[in-house]
């Protein structure tokens, strides 16, 4: 085994999943179980479905391949490229959508392979990345769509957070619940999905604020607990289960702030540096190459993270109880960005625990 190195904890992933799965079920919601930032590893999706997902989402088509072994239905969630729609109709049951262009061309391709491709149609409800603005092109594009064959309109969805970190609230829920209703009364159609976002609606079901909504499609909180609009771990779960181990390649006493004039360093910012006087300086073999080092969490709290570039971490390790030699390993738990980054990159070793 080879460092960096992840190591995963599958159990703890499975017992995040099943609470929150339960979490979401009291309050008549299914869970999407979204793979994309373990790179939809086999065996942290097997979790995910033996801890009660209704479908797999992810947002790329590489991913939704090496999903195919699983039964449950498989969602696209990021809006596909007309370059990739025979790969989309293939992979994928159900797609999100906003464009009637591309929604034409998914018709065009599910008839040619024989399929009835369902789309949620994506509306935006403030957040500012993808779906309808609003009611604007509503009626043009639903009356289109109804009309073509091959695909069947069978749900609408909303995300929040990602771009404009608009934060879910009750007024922002109720926007898309109002429009599924006025949706199905004027069209006479029913959808069977109300998507109402990610991990960040997650705070509205202690305040009972997702009624209408029976859908959400999640991935931070499944791997880590956490609800993602504050932060707040959710009872029951751990953020534990990714674990990131980096061995030790230097250790020496340096002064704390760098001798000579101060330019950009690798990554074009001009770093600033706070005189502490000499300090213990551990140097690990990973960089930003492997993973995102501002979502690096030691598991040795008295280690201070200073920085990192390409294949190098920099640690203040002076305050450390602990007398680390070179060649010794160095734990972190990571955030989101953290695990997302490392399980993307080659040079991080995965190994896969119970
Ligand atoms: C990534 C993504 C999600 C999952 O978001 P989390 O914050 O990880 O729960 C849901 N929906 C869409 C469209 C996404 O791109």
């Amino acid at each position: 085994m080879s460092y960096p190195k992840i190591v995963i904890s599958t159990g703890i992933v499975k017992n995040n999943v099943k609470i929150l799965v339960g979490l979401c079920k009291k309050y008549g919601i299914n869970v999407a179980g979204v793979t994309k930032g373990v790179c939809a590893n086999e065996k942290i999706v097997r979790s995910f479905v033996e801890g009660g997902v209704k479908y797999l989402a992810d947002s790329r088509i590489k991913n939704l391949k090496r999903l195919k072994p699983f039964k449950l239905p498989k969602i696209m969630i990021r809006l596909p490229m007309i370059s990739e729609i025979p790969l989309v109709i293939k992979y994928s049951d159900i797609s999100l959508n906003s464009e009637l262009k591309t929604i034409v061309a998914l018709s065009k391709e599910a008839i040619k392979q024989c399929k009835t491709h369902k789309i949620i149609l994506m509306i935006d409800v403030g957040d500012l990345r993808e779906g309808i603005f609003y009611k604007e092109d509503l009626d043009y594009i639903i009356s289109n769509i109804i009309q073509l064959k091959g695909i069947k309109l069978v749900g609408i969805g909303t995300n929040l957070t990602c771009f404009g970190g608009v934060i879910p609230e009750k007024h922002t829920i109720k926007k898309l619940t109002d429009l599924g209703k006025l949706i199905e009364n004027k069209y006479n159609i029913k959808l069977g999905i109300i998507s109402g976002g990610n991990s960040s609606s997650i705070h509205l079901l202690s305040v009972d604020a997702l009624k209408g909504i029976n859908n959400l499609r999640l991935g931070e909180s499944l791997l880590l607990g956490k609800e993602s609009a504050y932060g707040k771990q959710i009872k029951g779960t751990s953020s534990t289960g990714f674990c990131l181990e980096a061995e030790i390649i230097e250790i020496k006493y340096k002064p704390s702030v760098p001798i000579g004039k101060i330019g950009k360093n690798a990554f074009g910012e001009t770093p600033t540096f706070k005189d502490r006087g000499i300090r213990k300086r551990i140097i690990c073999g990973v960089g930003r190459q492997d993973v995102k080092i501002e979502s690096l969490i030691p598991l040795d709290h008295k280690l201070i993270i200073l920085g990192g570039s390409s294949d190098h971490l920099v640690i203040d390790g002076d305050d450390s109880d602990i007398d680390y030699k070179v060649g010794d390993i160095i734990k972190f738990n990571l955030g989101y960005g953290g695990i997302l980054s490392s399980m993307t990159s080659e040079y991080v070793d995965k190994a896969i625990i119970d």
